[in-house]
């Protein structure tokens, strides 16, 4: 059976058609143009789906907070106007006619990693991506612990700090206004006056103010992760986003976290996400694979 995944971010729709194993058979990407709004955008999308052919079912993964079982958008920021309470599992399968999984990207995130990547083989973890905010899912028993109100995971708004920096929520001390991607190269083009991504800034370590500044993000990262795998005791903790992909950034959480976890508590295996930025597509294309045969 094939796939078609979509991935609908604030910049760019990424569409795949990917096989049962995983196999990405045929990619496109066009622009989201957000700022035309729900309609526009869902419209786009089918269009997109349109282009492809022989797929018999639909993944998406979107921003935002999910019902994924009515496929209704509960709650997403105003930079796609309209977009919550638009209901996307109704209109695709309205409109292209075959069944249809949807769930937030963190979660899709998660899902490709279990079913394809860093986590394959390991059903329980914990999941945290760091970019521009910090995304996260539980996963149990191969399957994403979802809360009471389809928000479970958002560990980027746990409070590291109180009375801390303003968080893009509107709170104050938020885990990512300390530990996303962002904010480490936000403080770095604010010390250094350089604009450089993270990856980048892996890579400039031998400049003692980068060291420095990379050095505390590492321990805000670090001290975080703690509180969750003491409250989680998970058997894995996989990390995503492009500043985890360099490997030093992992070794250096490995070796800074036994200093904010109780001695019962070490040795939790840390990976770095294998997928990539396909992880998302990936894993809504195996949660429309894991829907029942009957819409
Ligand atoms: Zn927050």
């Amino acid at each position: 059976m094939k796939i078609l995944a979509i991935d609908i971010g604030g910049t760019a729709l990424k569409a795949g058609l990917v096989d049962e194993s995983a196999q990405v058979l045929e990619f496109r990407e066009a622009p989201t143009f957000a700022g035309e709004g729900a309609d526009a955008v869902m419209e786009r999308v089918v269009r997109l789906a349109k282009e492809f052919c022989g797929y018999e079912r639909l993944g998406i993964s979107t921003a935002g907070q999910i019902n994924p079982h009515t496929g209704e958008v509960i709650l997403y920021t105003d930079s796609i106007p309209g977009y919550t309470g638009s209901n996307l599992k109704t209109y695709f399968e309205a409109a292209l006619g075959i069944p249809v999984a949807v769930d937030n990207d963190a979660n899709c995130m998660a899902m490709g990693e279990y079913a394809y990547g860093a986590a394959k083989g390991h059903p329980d973890f914990l999941s945290l991506v760091y970019g521009t905010g910090i995304g996260g899912a539980l996963v149990q028993n191969g399957r994403i612990y979802y809360g009471s109100r389809y928000s479970a995971g958002e560990f980027g708004h746990m409070v590291t700090h109180f009375g801390g920096r303003v968080c893009k929520c509107g709170k104050q001390g938020c885990y990512e206004a300390y530990a996303s991607a962002f904010a480490l190269t936000r403080l770095v083009e604010e010390r250094t006056g350089q604009a450089l991504s993270g990856r980048e800034i892996t890579k400039r370590l031998d400049d003692p103010v980068v060291e420095g500044l990379f050095s505390q993000w590492i321990d805000e990262v670090s001290c975080g992760l703690a509180s969750l795998i003491h409250i989680f005791d998970p058997p894995l903790v996989v990390l995503g986003g492009g500043i985890m992909s360099p490997p030093q950034t992992i070794r250096r959480i490995e070796n800074r976290l036994p200093h904010f976890l109780r001695e019962s508590y070490q040795g939790v295996p840390i990976l770095g996400a294998a997928l990539g930025n396909q992880a998302g597509m990936l894993g809504a294309a195996h949660l429309a694979m894991e829907l029942p045969n009957s819409r």
